[in-house]
């Protein structure tokens, strides 16, 4: 049995991640600060008697004997990142010191939640791990993107300077059950509106590019990644290559909820990438062939009903 620590274990991808390890019958140390985390994602888990739940800031060093850690913590959308920005940097970069301090004390494997934030707006397409990226470091997404990167930096060294065995994957946007009603970020607002008749906000007008995978998927690719031989430690892309304009994505969202919502267009933040899809050769050929396997419209569905589940309550 192993003893894993996941920060940010209480969020939308860490709570997902935390019944995956349990399942597995390992024992989950689960750290969160509840900035955009809540008890209600792990309430089910509480009474397993291989779960443990702590209350801590990651920017604090944090003492436990652990065989892993998954390095979650970190607010991930736009509205979230940006409301504390000087927070969010501290908490990518404190937060990595002291989980790699951590990892080398233990000498546990860490992984890094890195994001395809890293490749900013990026002028290459699809994205290949080894483009370096196109990242504006004074823009309203920098807390977060060069927060990001600058944690696979701290990764990077703590490998090469002090021998901790790392991984780095970097995932892109994903969705599924237990995301924040009010999180702000673009499947999750147009479920809610959806569901709620309310207009559907673009912002801009609609062509620029994401592609959406399933949090089951992520997860499935996550733990894969832990048990690579230690000798990889990427970055790896994790994500679903299927690329879908906003404009594509509300009108699937608006057919799917049967919803007689209108689509209205507001102005685009700054900084908003254009294109985002990812080249996930080397995730496929390093994790087992991993590739996703919930595609758009069914993961849509599951996510539909867990936020009308939500609504009644
Ligand atoms: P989330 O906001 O639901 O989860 C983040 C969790 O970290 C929350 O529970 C929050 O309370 C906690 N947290 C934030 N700051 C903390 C701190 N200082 N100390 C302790 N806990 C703290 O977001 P998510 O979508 O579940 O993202 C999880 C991780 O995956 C993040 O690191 C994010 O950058 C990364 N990621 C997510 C996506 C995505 O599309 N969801 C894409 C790329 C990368
Ligand atoms: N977006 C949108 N309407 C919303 C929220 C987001 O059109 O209500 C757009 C946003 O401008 C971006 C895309 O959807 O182009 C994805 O946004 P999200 O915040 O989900 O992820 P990120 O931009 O971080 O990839």
């Amino acid at each position: 049995m192993k003893r894993i620590l996941v920060t940010g274990g209480a969020g939308f991808i860490g709570s997902h991640l935390c019944e995956r390890l349990l399942n597995e019958n390992n024992e989950v140390i689960c750290l969160d600060n509840y900035f955009t985390g809540s008890r209600d994602n792990i309430v089910h888990l509480i009474n397993n008697p291989r779960f443990e739940l702590v209350r801590h800031d990651v920017i604090n060093p944090f003492m436990a004997e652990v065989d892993e850690i998954y390095n979650l913590a970190c607010p991930a959308s736009p509205v979230h990142y940006q409301y504390n920005a000087i927070k969010t940097i501290k908490t990518s970069i404190m937060g990595a010191i002291n989980m790699l301090g951590l990892a080398k004390r233990t000498k546990a494997t860490i992984l890094q939640a890195s994001t395809s934030e890293v490749y900013g707006d990026p002028a290459v397409h699809p994205q290949h791990e080894s483009y370096w990226g196109n990242v504006n470091p004074i823009g309203i997404r920098s807390c977060y993107d060069e927060g990001k990167r600058c944690a696979e930096t701290l990764f990077m060294d703590y490998h090469r300077q002090n021998e901790v065995d790392i991984k780095i994957v970097r995932i892109f946007n994903t969705y599924g059950p237990r995301m924040h009603p009010q999180d702000g970020r673009v499947v999750s607002n147009f479920i809610v509106q959806a569901l709620q008749n309310k207009d559907l906000t673009i912002y801009g007008d609609g062509k620029q590019t994401r592609s959406f995978q399933y949090v089951d998927d992520l997860v499935e690719g996550m733990m894969r990644m832990m048990n690579t031989p230690k000798s990889f430690i990427g970055p790896v892309n994790i994500g679903n290559p299927h690329e879908f304009t906003m404009l594509e994505l509300a009108e699937k969202i608006i057919q799917l909820t049967r919803s007689s919502s209108k689509i209205t267009f507001l102005p685009l933040p700054s900084d908003d990438p254009k294109q985002r899809r990812p080249n996930i050769s080397l995730a496929k050929k390093m994790l087992k062939d991993w590739e996703p396997k919930i595609q758009l419209e069914e993961g849509l569905k599951k996510t539909i009903a867990y936020f009308k589940e939500k609504q009644k309550t």
